[in-house]
C-alpha cells in the first residue's frame, strides 16, 4: 500500500538487529541514543512548565526565547550571528528540520547529494520531497585510519539539476569530523555552481580531538547553507525532539513554510527546558564530551584486544571497525556468538562495496552496560585472520 516514493523505507536492519539483541539479551552497542538522562536542572525546567500551563500550541517558529538562547549559543561558541526572530525555526527534532529543509527548498525532479555513509533519514527525505538523491563516498585516509571528503567526485556529482548537498560533520556513522579545508571546499563548490548546503550538526558538541568547524562560518556560505541542529545529542534527550533550523531568512521561511504543515508547532514545555539548558547547562555538556571520551577510548581498546581494527573516531557516540568479513553476517552473528549487538555500516550506503566490512559500535551507554559489552568483545579474538590491531590487506 505504500506509496511508490516510500517503497525501499521499510523495515531496517536496526530493527533486525535491535531484535536479535532482544533474543540473546546482547548489550546493544547498535541503538545510537544514550541510556542516561540529561542535566536534572533541564528535567526539573520541563515538568515546570508542565505544571505551569506551558501545554498549548506554542508558536511556529518556536518560542522566541529558545530561538534567542539558540541564536546566543552559536555567537559565544562560534561568533556566528542569526537573528532570532528571522533566521531561526524551532523544529520537531533535526529530523524535522531536514525534512522540511528539503520539502521547503527542494524542487520534485531536482538532485541533492548526499556524502555516504549517511544518515539514513536523508534518503528518506529527498524521496518525500520527491528529488533524486546522488550519493558520492568518503574515503579512506591515507593512514588507513580514518575518513576524509574528497572533492574530486563531490564536484563530478553536480548536474544542472543539483539542487543540494547535504553535509553531516561530526559525522554519523564514522565518527569523522571534516576540516576546514573538506567543508570549504564545499562551500565554494557550493557558490560556484549555485546550490544550497544543508549542514547537520546535530554532534557539534561531542567532538573528542579536533574542533567543529559549523559549515556556515565558512566564506561563500552567506545565504546558501541551512544549519540543523538539536537537543537531543547534547543533552541526552532524544526523545524530546526539538530541534532547529538556522538560515538566512528566504531559506528559514521556507523550512517554516513546510514546518508549519508538518506538525505546526513543537512541544512546548520541552522549548522551555531547552532554553534553560542552553543557558545554564553548558557545564554538564563538558563533562559529557570527556565522559564520551573514556568511553570512545574504552571501546575502541577492547576492540583491537577483540582482534578487530577501529577507524579513528574523532566525534559522534560511534566508532567503526573493519570486521575482516561480511559486516551483514558478522553483526548477524555477533547477539548469539558474543552477546553484544552493532550495525554493518552497508545500511547507510547505496553502493557498500568499499563499506561490505566496516561495523559500527555505539558507545553511549552507561559505564556498566558499556563494561558489559567491552569484557563480552574483548573476551577473545573474533577476528582470528586479523590479530590484535592486525588488518587484512
Ligand atoms: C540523531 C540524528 C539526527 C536526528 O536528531 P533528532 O533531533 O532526534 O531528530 C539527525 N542527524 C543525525 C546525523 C543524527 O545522528
Amino acid at each position: 500500500m505504500t506509496t511508490q516514493r516510500l517503497r525501499g523505507f521499510g523495515a531496517t536492519i536496526f530493527a533486525e538487529m535491535t531484535q536479535l539483541a532482544a533474543r540473546h539479551e546482547a548489550v546493544n552497542l547498535g541503538q545510537g541514543f544514550p541510556d542516561w538522562d540529561g542535566p536534572p536542572g533541564m528535567l526539573q525546567a520541563a515538568c515546570d512548565a508542565i505544571r505551569a500551563g506551558i501545554n498549548q500550541y506554542p508558536p511556529g517558529r518556536g518560542f522566541s526565547g529558545l530561538r534567542e538562547a539558540i541564536c546566543e549559543d552559536r555567537r559565544r561558541r562560534y561568533g556566528i550571528v542569526h537573528d532570532p526572530e528571522t533566521e531561526a525555526v524551532v523544529t520537531t527534532g533535526a529530523t524535522e528540520a531536514i525534512s522540511a529543509a528539503m520539502l521547503g527548498l527542494v524542487e520534485p525532479g531536482s538532485e541533492v547529494i548526499l556524502v555516504e555513509p549517511y544518515y539514513d533519514a536523508y534518503a528518506a527525505a529527498v524521496a518525500l520531497a520527491g528529488a533524486r538523491r546522488v550519493s558520492v563516498s568518503l574515503v579512506p585516509e591515507g593512514n588507513g585510519k580514518g575518513f576524509r571528503l574528497d572533492l574530486d567526485p563531490l564536484r563530478a556529482a553536480v548536474t544542472t539539476r543539483t539542487a543540494m548537498i547535504v553535509i553531516n560533520s561530526p559525522h554519523n556513522p564514522t565518527g569523522t569530523v571534516f576540516t576546514a579545508d573538506e567543508l570549504l571546499g564545499v562551500v565554494t563548490l557550493a557558490a560556484e555552481r549555485d546550490l544550497l548546503v544543508l549542514a547537520d550538526e546535530v554532534y557539534e558538541r561531542l567532538v573528542f580531538d579536533a574542533a567543529h568547524v559549523p559549515l556556515a562560518s565558512l566564506p561563500g556560505a552567506q545565504g546558501r547553507v541551512v544549519t540543523v541542529s538539536s537537543a537531543a545529542k547534547t543533552f541526552n534527550v532524544t526523545g524530546w525532539k526539538v530541534g532547529w533550523a538556522l538560515a538566512a531568512p528566504p531559506l528559514a521561511d521556507a523550512v517554516l513554510a513546510a514546518k508549519q504543515f508538518l506538525t505546526f508547532a513543537s512541544g512546548a514545555p520541552f522549548q522551555v527546558a531547552v532554553e534553560h539548558a542552553l543557558r545554564h547547562e553548558q557545564a554538564w555538556v563538558e563533562a559529557l564530551r570527556e565522559a564520551l571520551r573514556g568511553k570512545r577510548d574504552r571501546i575502541a581498546t577492547a576492540l583491537v584486544e577483540a582482534g578487530l581494527d577501529p577507524f579513528e573516531c574523532e566525534g559522534t557516540y560511534f566508532v567503526c571497525a573493519r570486521a575482516g568479513a561480511s559486516a551483514e553476517e558478522f553483526c548477524r552473528d555477533l547477539p548469539a556468538r558474543r552477546g553484544v549487538a552493532a550495525i554493518p555500516v552497508t545500511a547507510f550506503t547505496d553502493r557498500p562495496g568499499p563499506w561490505h566490512d566496516v561495523v559500527r559500535f555505539a558507545f553511549c551507554k552507561t559505564d556498566p552496560v558499556l563494561d558489559e559489552g567491552i569484557s563480552r568483545l574483548a573476551s577473545a579474538p573474533l577476528v582470528e585472520s586479523l590479530g590484535p590491531g592486525g588488518r587484512v590487506s
